[in-house]
Protein backbone atom coordinates (compact mmCIF):
# COMPACT_ATOMS: atom_id res chain seq x y z
CA UNK A 1 0.00 0.00 0.00
CA UNK A 2 1.32 3.11 -0.65
CA UNK A 3 2.29 5.82 2.27
CA UNK A 4 -0.69 8.62 1.19
CA UNK A 5 -3.33 6.29 1.21
CA UNK A 6 -2.05 4.47 4.29
CA UNK A 7 -1.91 8.06 6.04
CA UNK A 8 -5.33 9.02 5.01
CA UNK A 9 -6.85 5.88 6.49
CA UNK A 10 -5.07 6.22 9.78
CA UNK A 11 -6.64 9.80 9.51
CA UNK A 12 -10.07 8.60 8.78
CA UNK A 13 -10.00 6.40 11.92
CA UNK A 14 -8.93 9.06 14.08
CA UNK A 15 -11.29 11.48 12.99
CA UNK A 16 -14.31 8.90 13.41
CA UNK A 17 -13.27 7.78 16.57
CA UNK A 18 -13.25 11.94 17.48
CA UNK A 19 -16.82 11.82 16.67
CA UNK A 20 -17.93 8.80 18.98
CA UNK A 21 -20.50 9.69 20.98
CA UNK A 22 -21.82 5.48 22.12
CA UNK A 23 -18.87 5.06 24.55
CA UNK A 24 -19.77 6.01 27.51
CA UNK A 25 -18.86 2.58 29.44
CA UNK A 26 -15.72 2.72 28.53
CA UNK A 27 -14.99 6.03 28.10
CA UNK A 28 -12.32 4.31 25.39
CA UNK A 29 -13.21 5.52 21.73
CA UNK A 30 -11.89 2.93 19.28
CA UNK A 31 -11.85 4.55 15.45
CA UNK A 32 -11.27 2.05 12.32
CA UNK A 33 -11.01 2.97 8.40
CA UNK A 34 -11.68 -0.22 6.42
CA UNK A 35 -10.41 -0.30 2.97
CA UNK A 36 -12.38 -2.52 0.34
CA UNK A 37 -10.56 -4.16 -2.73
CA UNK A 38 -12.28 -1.52 -5.09
CA UNK A 39 -11.06 1.30 -3.20
CA UNK A 40 -13.52 2.56 -1.13
CA UNK A 41 -13.66 3.43 2.50
CA UNK A 42 -15.74 2.63 5.00
CA UNK A 43 -14.98 4.19 9.15
CA UNK A 44 -16.94 3.49 12.23
CA UNK A 45 -16.55 3.09 16.07
CA UNK A 46 -17.18 1.03 18.87
CA UNK A 47 -20.78 1.25 20.21
CA UNK A 48 -21.09 0.55 23.54
CA UNK A 49 -24.27 -0.86 25.65
CA UNK A 50 -24.42 -1.83 29.62
CA UNK A 51 -25.60 -5.50 27.95
CA UNK A 52 -23.45 -8.17 27.64
CA UNK A 53 -21.67 -7.85 24.21
CA UNK A 54 -20.94 -4.31 22.72
CA UNK A 55 -19.95 -3.50 19.02
CA UNK A 56 -16.40 -3.06 18.42
CA UNK A 57 -15.64 -0.37 16.25
CA UNK A 58 -14.24 -3.51 13.76
CA UNK A 59 -17.33 -5.58 13.05
CA UNK A 60 -19.40 -2.14 13.17
CA UNK A 61 -17.17 -0.91 10.20
CA UNK A 62 -17.75 -4.48 8.35
CA UNK A 63 -21.16 -4.78 9.28
CA UNK A 64 -21.56 -1.62 7.07
CA UNK A 65 -19.54 -2.72 4.48
CA UNK A 66 -20.47 -6.09 4.03
CA UNK A 67 -24.25 -5.26 3.87
CA UNK A 68 -23.18 -2.73 1.27
CA UNK A 69 -22.01 -5.99 -1.09
CA UNK A 70 -18.38 -5.68 -0.01
CA UNK A 71 -16.54 -9.33 -0.22
CA UNK A 72 -13.05 -8.05 -0.64
CA UNK A 73 -11.30 -6.35 2.08
CA UNK A 74 -7.43 -4.77 1.65
CA UNK A 75 -6.66 -3.20 5.17
CA UNK A 76 -7.72 -1.81 8.81
CA UNK A 77 -6.32 1.35 10.38
CA UNK A 78 -7.26 1.07 13.62
CA UNK A 79 -6.61 3.74 16.78
CA UNK A 80 -7.80 4.32 20.10
CA UNK A 81 -7.52 6.93 22.83
CA UNK A 82 -9.60 7.52 26.22
CA UNK A 83 -12.02 10.44 25.58
CA UNK A 84 -10.67 12.80 27.94
CA UNK A 85 -7.17 12.24 26.30
CA UNK A 86 -5.97 13.75 22.84
CA UNK A 87 -3.26 11.41 21.77
CA UNK A 88 -4.24 7.69 20.14
CA UNK A 89 -2.19 4.66 21.77
CA UNK A 90 -1.44 1.52 19.71
CA UNK A 91 -4.68 -0.06 19.55
CA UNK A 92 -5.30 -3.69 18.09
CA UNK A 93 -8.66 -5.92 17.61
CA UNK A 94 -9.94 -8.03 20.25
CA UNK A 95 -9.62 -11.73 20.59
CA UNK A 96 -13.66 -11.65 19.11
CA UNK A 97 -12.56 -9.43 16.44
CA UNK A 98 -9.24 -10.92 15.54
CA UNK A 99 -11.77 -14.30 15.26
CA UNK A 100 -14.06 -12.11 13.12
CA UNK A 101 -11.68 -11.14 10.75
CA UNK A 102 -10.33 -13.98 9.83
CA UNK A 103 -13.32 -15.37 8.84
CA UNK A 104 -14.05 -12.54 6.37
CA UNK A 105 -10.57 -11.62 5.28
CA UNK A 106 -8.07 -13.45 3.60
CA UNK A 107 -4.63 -14.82 5.98
CA UNK A 108 -2.73 -11.27 4.14
CA UNK A 109 -5.03 -9.14 5.12
CA UNK A 110 -3.07 -5.82 6.94
CA UNK A 111 -3.87 -4.73 10.28
CA UNK A 112 -2.60 -0.87 10.98
CA UNK A 113 -2.06 1.23 14.42
CA UNK A 114 -0.75 4.14 15.20
CA UNK A 115 0.70 5.51 18.50
CA UNK A 116 0.69 9.03 18.58
CA UNK A 117 3.20 8.56 21.82
CA UNK A 118 5.85 7.05 20.21
CA UNK A 119 4.90 8.52 17.07
CA UNK A 120 5.06 4.90 15.68
CA UNK A 121 3.15 2.64 12.99
CA UNK A 122 2.39 -0.72 13.72
CA UNK A 123 1.56 -3.17 10.80
CA UNK A 124 0.99 -6.85 10.65
CA UNK A 125 -1.28 -9.44 9.35
CA UNK A 126 -4.57 -11.14 10.30
CA UNK A 127 -2.57 -14.15 10.35
CA UNK A 128 -0.07 -12.76 12.57
CA UNK A 129 -2.37 -11.41 15.11
CA UNK A 130 -4.38 -14.72 15.05
CA UNK A 131 -2.30 -18.02 13.93
CA UNK A 132 -4.55 -21.26 14.11
CA UNK A 133 -7.66 -19.67 14.15
CA UNK A 134 -10.58 -21.52 14.48
CA UNK A 135 -12.94 -22.95 11.15
CA UNK A 136 -15.03 -25.48 10.40
ZN1 LIG B 1 -13.38 -6.31 19.10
Amino acid sequence: MNNDLLLELISKAKEIAKQNFCCKYSNFTVGVALLCQDGSIYTGFNIENHGIESICAERATFAKALTDGHKEFTALAVVGKKLDEEKFNKTLPCGYCRQFLSEYTKPDFKIYTYDDNEDKLYSYTIAELLPESFKL
